[in-house]
């Protein structure tokens, strides 16, 4: 059976008296695409920053591989396996791209440290294309490539790092209808690879085309939790539109 990586029961997080969370509870497994959804103040900042070790949670449980966990840093997030690439990507735009494969604490503690350039930059090369994805010149800075292809070195990079669970933060809310379909593509790509993947985004229409699993969070709260059998575009885009009930 599947069971959850990371598995999230009633939980909730406070700010002083303001309730962000109140019994939230979000399964994440290897090998789908788990949509998170809900508007500006729903709660999704508060649930990523939790699972990416940010924030820790104030009631419930949150556990990884079925071991419960208080993260107090996004360093044991990432060491549990989880990734999160955030909308601003963590990218130095005026680095060539295959160099910003490698940026990132990892390369600091890891086998990384002892290539050479010409190496990290085959490295990244073939990660690149095993993905499917095409940048002929990974020498220019990666701040010359689209928004999508932006995306996709980030998710990239963090996938080579060997991270089981990618939490992804609206990685399409800024791209046009091409770089969003070239993100989604690739998307799916992660999540035949294995990957469990959290995708947060407020556009239900990007989340239908890839999602397995749908969470619609509004004021802090799980308002529907399901599965892509068992709900249509048109449903999920009313949930998300002010509700149905
Ligand atoms: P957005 O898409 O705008 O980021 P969101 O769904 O991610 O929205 P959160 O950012 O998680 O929502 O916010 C949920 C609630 O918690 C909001 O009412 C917000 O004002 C509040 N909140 C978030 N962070 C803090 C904080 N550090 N201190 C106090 N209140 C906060």
């Amino acid at each position: 059976p599947n069971s959850p990586i990371v598995l999230l029961e009633d939980v909730g997080k406070s700010y002083g008296n303001i309730n962000a969370l109140r019994g939230v509870s979000l399964a994440v497994r290897q090998g789908e695409i788990t949509c998170v959804l809900g508007d500006n103040g729903a709660g999704k900042s508060t649930l990523i920053k939790i699972i990416a070790g940010l924030h820790d949670y104030t009631s419930g449980r949150m556990s990884v591989n079925g071991e419960e966990r208080h993260f107090s840093s996004p360093r044991e997030s990432l060491d549990s396996g989880i990734a999160t690439v955030y909308q601003d990507l963590a990218l130095a735009p005026l680095m060539s791209v295959w160099r910003n494969f490698f940026l990132g604490n990892e390369i600091t503690r890891g086998p990384f440290r002892q290539l050479d350039a010409a190496k990290m930059k085959r490295i990244a090369e073939e990660e690149l294309t095993k993905m499917g994805i095409s940048i002929p010149d990974l020498e220019q800075p990666v701040g010359k490539l689209s928004g999508g292809q932006r995306q996709c070195v980030a998710i990239a990079r963090a996938i080579h790092f060997g991270a089981k669970v990618l939490i992804l933060d609206e990685p399409t809310a800024a791209l046009g209808v091409n770089q969003s379909g070239v993100v989604l593509k690739y998307i799916v790509k992660a999540r035949d690879a294995g990957i469990g993947v959290i995708f947060i985004t407020h556009n239900p229409h990007h989340a239908y085309l890839v999602g397995n699993h749908f969470v619609v969070l509004k004021l802090g709260r799980v308002a529907l939790d399901t599965h892509r059998s068992q709900i249509t575009l048109e449903q999920l885009t009313t949930e998300m539109a002010g509700g149905s009930e």
